[in-house]
């Protein structure tokens, strides 16, 4: 891996265009981020001091510490007051009585933002979520893979482009309670910091630093087939092995498009891609340890989803022709 990262140095993303774009790829370098951030993020986050971050304890408290205190030394803006976004989430029928009921769980979003060079309004929704499954029969769900790894990984493509100011406006996003039905996701959508018309695309990160069962996953092309050409140029160049599927494209393959947050994007016709590993082992397991991911792979899947993202910053006016010919056929 190490020598295939080495051949990479000074990239150009050449050629990453969506059907009619005329616009002039831009230099991108996806290894310019802090490694050893990303790592120690990782650590930090999956450590048995935070009990696995469920929502609204003080192991998710201490979460958030650790992610503000890197998006503010990044330089990303929070969007109002805080960072922070509290929220409830929870059923809406009481599973035992069938009577209305209403969502009382406190969870925190965190997020922040980074303005892009052009004022037009469009935005690129990066997420990953922060929270895993607490402390289960006395024994610790760190979380490291999910998703300590996802939320490292979308800091480490906040601090490539706030050193490389994107386009359009960024929304860096971590999310809450996904373990629990996307609450977060749900009620970001549901209350959004900004009008869900100028979210012009989602890329969401969930699992990003194993590689026992091949490669990355790109999930989403099914969508918006828009999206394949780009990836089929960043496969070439990417330091891992870059997959397109689990999106209903193929029968034979459990459909992800449903099982993490970019689901409420999807119900919005927001174009979205999901990155992710298939499952492991330890997935959902007191095992999803630090000791346990892989470094090399880890970090490879966070320049693949550099440059991702950069390819959907270059092209986010052509996503969002696409997203608004997808509402007219349809209410979104
Ligand atoms: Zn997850």
């Amino acid at each position: 891996m190490f020598e295939i990262l080495s051949l990479k140095r000074g990239l150009v993303l050449a050629g990453l265009v969506l059907a009619g774009c005329a616009s002039a790829p831009a230099p991108t370098d996806p290894e310019s981020f802090d490694r050893q951030a990303t790592l120690s993020l990782t650590r930090e986050l999956s450590r048995d001091f935070l009990f696995g971050r469920a929502p609204d304890t003080e192991g998710s408290r201490k979460a958030q510490d650790l992610i503000i205190t890197r998006m503010r030394a990044l330089g990303l803006q929070p969007v109002g007051d805080d960072y922070r976004h509290p929220f409830l989430y929870g059923d809406f029928v009481d599973r035992e009585t069938g009577q209305d009921a209403t969502p009382n769980l406190p969870g925190t979003n965190l997020i922040a933002r980074l303005p892009g060079r052009r004022k037009d309004g469009l935005t690129l929704v990066i997420t990953a979520h922060y929270d895993h499954l607490g402390v289960r029969n006395g024994e610790i769900f760190n979380g490291a893979d999910d998703n300590a790894s996802g939320v490292a990984g979308m800091l480490a493509i906040a601090d490539y482009f706030a050193a490389n100011p994107p386009r359009h406006d960024m929304l860096f996003v971590a999310f809450d309670a996904e373990e629990a039905g996307f609450g977060g996701a749900r009620a970001f959508m549901a209350d959004p910091p900004i009008p869900a018309s100028r979210m012009t695309a989602n890329l969401n990160l969930d699992m990003i630093s194993r590689g026992e069962n091949g490669g990355l996953w790109a999930s989403g092309a099914n969508h918006t087939p828009a999206f394949a050409p780009m990836l089929a140029e960043i496969a070439v160049e990417a330091p891992i092995a870059l997959h397109m599927g689990h999106d209903g494209s193929d029968p034979d393959e459990e459909d992800w498009t449903s099982m993490s947050d970019q689901v409420v994007f999807y119900l919005k016709k927001i174009p979205h891609l999901y990155l992710g590993v298939e499952d492991h082992p330890d997935y959902h397991q007191p095992s999803d340890d630090f000791a346990k991911i892989q470094p090399d792979v880890f970090i490879a899947s966070v320049e693949t989803a550099i440059m991702i993202a950069a390819a959907m910053d270059q092209d986010l006016d052509e996503i969002a022709d696409f997203r608004t010919e997808n509402c007219n056929l349809s209410d979104c």
